[in-house]
């Protein structure tokens, strides 16, 4: 399967409700492996089917983006149970370089498919909760936008005097959305296709 350009926010695929997966298939492994590949070029913790523009119940998560960890492949993913809180800057791939802050729960019980068939439940705490509860989100069409504090939201931007490499710069939804805008035009421009 080719690679998948991740939808950007504007793009309809985003807002819509991604359906169960009933039929597990060769096609399937095919289309997470696409998305695995999609979330390591990207640096991301997680994709969500739809990122990619699948309305399929399906996302891939990973507690660390810079350590070889574990890739979770989950089918028809549910949270089962969750408890405490937590607040934190989040991002997401279909809104680069966005930034705000979110209150999401500490711990998180999944429930889910894997590739093979088997049923299973993961229990996070901390990042990886986080990323859980924000692909299930996307899951129903949910973005961490909807979420954060609007207050709070800023750009990552590159910065080589920083210590981090990386300065915050505050924005506003509005700009946020003008942003994207544009970037999905140029990219329409250059034939990339949306629904
Ligand atoms: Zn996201």
């Amino acid at each position: 399967m080719a690679l998948m350009p991740i939808r950007i926010y504007g793009d309809p695929v985003l807002r819509k409700k991604a359906k169960p997966v009933r039929d597990m298939d060769g096609v399937l492994s095919d289309l997470i492996e696409t998305m695995v590949e999609a979330m390591c070029t990207n640096q991301g913790v997680g994709l969500a089917a739809p990122q990619v523009g699948k309305l399929r119940r399906i996302i891939v998560v990973r507690a660390d983006a810079e350590a070889d960890s574990e890739i979770f492949r989950l089918i028809n993913p549910r949270i089962v149970a969750s408890e405490g809180t937590q607040e934190s800057l989040e991002g997401c791939l279909s809104l680069p370089a966005l930034r705000g802050k979110v209150n999401r729960h500490e711990q998180v019980a999944v429930e889910a498919i894997t590739l093979e068939g088997d049923e299973v439940t993961i229990e996070a705490t901390g990042l990886l909760a986080r990323v859980l509860e924000h692909e299930i989100d996307h899951l129903n069409g949910v973005l961490f936008v909807n979420r954060a504090d609007l207050d709070t939201l800023c750009w990552l931007v590159p910065d080589t005097e920083a210590e981090d490499g990386y300065r915050f710069e505050p924005t506003t939804m509005e700009e946020a959305q003008r942003c994207f805008e544009r970037m999905r035009r140029k990219r329409q421009s250059q034939g990339v296709p949306e629904e």
